[in-house]
């Protein structure tokens, strides 16, 4: 039943022969069903369809088509004799029985067929009537390449259509048109009206024939320009006509505007006879000058033999002739009335009498001194460009305005490898890498669009042996006399050295040497650029500052080498334990940063630091050993007020609670940390501040000799009267100066002090003391302000001691201990401070120019009456130190049993509250 009510025609046939039939087919074939049942379905098809139809048929059967069924398109048959288009398909059809059949399924296309029917004839008319146009016709797409072209090409411009497909079609325009064509384009793609010209076409002979020009955009469905199909008409002949006309106009014009400027008559004997009563001529002679002078006595010199050898020209030729004789242009330089010389052209005719004798010449000048001048130096600027170009060091060429060689050099075959011949048959793009196209048209467009007149890019060009070679091209626009664009110029320089250095300068500037990584400066940049994006966004920057623990082992016992192979296996595993935006730089030594960006909860960073943790701690193998290593991680968020430094502080703080910790784990920056950080960063502004406001100053301290129980001297200690929190003594303060710096300020104002005060005070004993740390002396210029001060107060070198701690001498660069040479060498002393509290005191005094000691207050402290390790080691002490001749001062004697003790022991000198506490002096 829902057979019978489809529009489509059903049929069912065994071996050709119709078993059921839709009654809808009446409808479409005019036949009942009735009628076809039973009956072959042959006679249904258009003979000429009839084999398709069966070998569709056959295929299904034979199961070459996919699920056993077919599709055509054929003519079937109606009963009226027509014939209909109608969509076919067969399909095998298994019936219950075992018997197998097909059925058939027809359904009416003639509209459509014939619709594109009609199409494809109607596009077979065009091309046709285009094939057969004595007109150019020709299809581009939308890059202007041409695609088609008919026939007629070849009568008219002498191509051959095949040779045309895939040129630009803009190379085959005259240079000079090359704008006019532009303009069309872009006015047919605007939509206005599209007819232009002439324009001049190059023909396969090389010359030009002048085509008006009708240009048709082809547009997709959805209205996209696709291409153009472009008519040209030779009008070579009535453009040529037109201009002959305008020229001949021209040239009357010209003629009418100047004259000839002095035309005159000389006799045989060369004597002026007449002169035409014309204007006075530029040299400034008047006629009446003129008449019975000798023309040629007025040329230049260096023109007089032309003229000699004019004239006897002229003459040679009279024999034959009378009245008037041949004629000889020539162009000489003329003297003025006034002395200089003027470039004339002329015409000469010699005059010959009755008997055939010369008699004289006629001769007409006209003033051409501006062109040719202006020719003759145009002449020897093109030879020197030429030749400058011809032996340039780097390339030059000359292309059209769309690409193609015209001119190169010698500089420039020798880079691309190439002989002149092969490049002179190609254009830029076929040398250009195919991305880089894009670019060289834009270059192009802005040059010959009249946007600019040069264009300098950096393009790469591929080498005969397929290498790339890095060039900055320069183009420079050439016109032609009428000022319009003609051809481009180009420089071509090899840049390939230059870039790979400035590559390399570029990788070594950001990159760690060792690693490969980033390097501090670049981490340090990108830290500061997230944190700017950060502020932007309200998201947070997390810093982890990776510390490798126990990198000092392995650097002693296996060696530097070893160290270097386990940093830059470190370096891989951190980095293979990041996300693709996060960045990670070696920071230096052990340590590497790694910033991640667009963290929203601290819990990110810490699932980070944990799997760096557990990427780095897998089995490495190290010169046949193998190593675990691991790492301690200092972990930090960014706020608002964030800065790079403030970053790296807060990360530190957290990564030294990491060690402690026991190492091999992470630590996250917390408020404790916080607060202890924010309260260093503001003490060492306020120190800053201090420095400037003065409030620095110094208090001295007695030194007391144990043997003749007088003053000898003072410790000079460094004071700072706080405005809010009184008198701060150096451990308020010195820390914090001495990371920052600070120190070398704060140590240059007591020096000034003590000097000062020495110089005003000639009575003070002994000498005075003077604190310096190690960030002092390590400074490079310490020295020579040292110097520079005590000169200024003109201060006595024995008037003054340097104060250096044990630790600090021994943090020293060996570089700086010349420094407390060259201190000792003037006689300044050198006292080793905090003596006993350092590692390894004894080789200090071996080492160093020491002048004498400072015992530490500590051993000092433990004293006793009787026998204890202290009174041993202090005992011990002064003998080693007396041994070497060095003054003996202790630190801190508070009272007389402490002083009773030293002074049996041997000491020579002591400091303390017994004596005295620092204050002013
Ligand atoms: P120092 O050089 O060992 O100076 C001796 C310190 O011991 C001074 O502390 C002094 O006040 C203290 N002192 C002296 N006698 C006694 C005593 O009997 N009992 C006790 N308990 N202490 C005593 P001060 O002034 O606080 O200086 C501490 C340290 O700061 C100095 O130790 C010195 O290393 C450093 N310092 C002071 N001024 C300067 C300076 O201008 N530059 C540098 N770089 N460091 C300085
Ligand atoms: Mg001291
Ligand atoms: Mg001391």
């Amino acid at each position: 039943m829902l057979l019978d009510t489809l529009s489509e025609v059903v049929i069912y046939h065994v071996a050709g022969i119709a078993r059921w039939v839709s009654p809808s087919v009446v409808d479409l074939l005019g036949w009942t069903a009735e009628e076809l049942t039973g009956h072959s379905t042959a006679h249904l098809w258009h003979s000429d369809d009839f084999a398709a139809v069966i070998s569709l048929r056959d295929a299904v059967y034979a199961g070459e088509l996919a699920a056993l069924q077919g599709r055509g398109i054929f003519r079937a048959r109606h009963k009226d004799g027509r014939y209909l288009w109608v969509d076919a398909a067969l399909r095998i059809h298994e019936s219950s029985t075992g018997q197998s059949g097909a059925v058939t399924t027809l359904r009416e296309v003639t509209a459509q067929v014939e619709a594109d029917l009609a199409l494809a004839d109607l596009e077979a008319r065009y091309r046709l009537l285009a094939e057969n146009s004595t007109d150019v016709v020709y299809q581009t797409d939308v890059d202007g390449v041409i695609d088609w072209v008919s026939p007629a090409v070849a009568e008219t411009l002498g191509w051959s259509p095949t040779s045309l497909v895939g040129q630009a079609a803009m190379e085959l325009v005259h240079p000079a048109d090359a704008i006019e064509v532009l303009a069309l384009r872009e006015d047919f793609y605007a939509g206005k009206p599209t007819a232009r010209g002439p324009i001049r076409y190059r023909t396969a002979a090389g010359d030009y024939r002048w085509m008006s020009v009708r240009a048709h955009p082809i547009f997709e469905f959805e209205g996209r320009a696709i291409g153009a199909v472009v008519g040209l008409r030779d009008v070579t002949e009535e453009t040529l006509a037109r201009q002959a006309l305008v020229t001949c106009e021209r040239q009357y014009r010209l003629l009418a505007d100047r004259a000839l400027d002095l035309v005159y008559r000389a006799d045989a004997d060369r004597r002026v006879t007449w002169v035409a009563p014309t204007v006075v001529a530029s040299l400034g002679w008047t006629p009446d000058d003129l008449v019975g002078t000798v023309m040629g006595d007025l040329a230049h010199p260096d023109d007089a033999a032309e003229t000699a050898m004019l004239r006897a020209d002229l003459y040679s030729g009279v024999a034959a002739t009378t009245g008037l004789g041949p004629s000889r242009d020539f162009q000489l330089r003329m003297r003025t009335k006034s002395g200089d010389y003027r470039w004339m052209a002329g015409s000469a005719t010699a005059v010959v009498d009755e008997d055939g004798r010369p008699d004289g010449v006629m001769t007409g000048l006209r003033d051409v001194h501006e062109g040719t001048l202006a020719r003759i130096s145009l002449a020897a600027s093109e030879k020197l460009f030429r030749s400058a170009i011809e032996s340039a060091a780097i390339g030059f060429a000359m292309t059209s305005l769309w690409g193609a060689f015209r001119m190169v050099n010698p500089a420039l075959t020798r880079m691309l490898q190439r002989d002149e011949s092969w490049l002179l048959e190609r254009d830029m793009f076929a040398l250009v890498p195919s991305e880089e196209h894009d670019e060289l048209r834009r270059d192009r467009e802005m040059i010959i669009g009249g946007k600019v007149e040069t264009t300098t890019c950096l393009l790469r060009m591929i080498r005969a042996d397929g290498e790339t070679v890095r060039v900055q091209r320069t183009a420079v626009l050439i016109r032609d006399h009428a000022g319009e664009p003609d051809y481009l110029l180009l420089q071509i320089a090899d840049v390939t050295l230059e870039f790979a250095a400035q590559e390399q300068l570029a990788y070594q500037t950001f990159h760690d040497s060792l690693t490969g990584i980033r390097n501090r400066s670049w981490i340090l940049d990108i830290l500061e650029s997230d944190l700017r994006t950060a502020r932007r966004t309200g998201l947070h920057v997390g810093v982890l500052f990776i510390d490798l623990d126990n990198f000092k082992l392995v650097n002693d016992s296996l060696g530097h080498a070893a160290g270097d192979e386990v940093l830059k296996a470190i370096a891989g595993r951190i980095a293979a334990a990041l996300r693709p935006g996060d960045h990670v730089g070696r920071f230096g030594g052990d340590e590497f940063i790694v910033v991640i960006p667009d963290i929203h909860a601290a819990k990110e960073a810490e699932l980070i630091a944990e799997r760096i943790c557990l990427e780095v701690s897998s089995g490495l193998e190290v010169r046949t050993h193998r190593i675990v290593p691991t790492v301690s991680i200092g972990i930090a968020l960014s706020t608002s007020a964030s800065t790079a430094s403030s970053m790296l502080r807060d990360t530190d703080a957290a990564l030294f609670k990491a060690k402690n910790g026991g190492r091999a784990r992470w630590h996250f920056f917390d408020q404790a940390m916080h607060t202890a950080a924010v309260a260093r960063l503001t003490l060492e502004g306020e120190i800053r501040d201090g420095l400037e406001r003065g409030e620095f100053g110094v208090h001295y301290q007695p030194i007391v000799s144990l043997i003749e129980t007088r003053i000898d001297g003072y410790e000079a200690l460094a004071r700072w009267e706080h405005p809010t929190r009184g008198l701060l003594l150096p451990v308020d303060f010195l820390a914090v100066a001495e990371e920052s710096g600070l120190i070398v300020e704060i140590g240059a104002k007591v020096l000034n002090d003590v000097c000062a005060l020495l110089a005003a005070r000639p009575d003070i004993p002994g000498r005075v003391g003077v604190n310096v740390s190690a960030v002092q002396i390590g400074r490079a210029n310490w020295f020579a302000r040292f110097i520079e001060t005590l000169k200024r107060y003109d201060i006595d070198p024995s008037r003054l001691a340097v104060e250096v701690t044990e630790t600090a001498v021994l943090s020293l660069p060996p570089a700086t201990v010349t420094n407390l040479q060259a201190i000792r060498d003037l006689g300044i002393a050198i006292l080793v401070d905090d003596f006993g509290t350092g590692f390894s005191s004894i080789s200090v005094l071996r080492d160093l120019p020491v002048s004498g000691l400072k015992l530490d207050s500590r051993f000092v402290h433990d004293l006793t009456a009787s026998d204890s390790v202290a009174n041993a080691l202090s005992a011990g002490l002064v003998g080693l130190a007396s041994g070497l001749q060095l003054t003996t001062i202790a630190e801190g004697i508070e009272n007389p049993l402490q002083e009773g003790v030293l002074r049996a022991q041997g000491w020579t000198h002591a400091q303390g509250y017994l004596y005295g506490r620092p204050g002013p002096l």
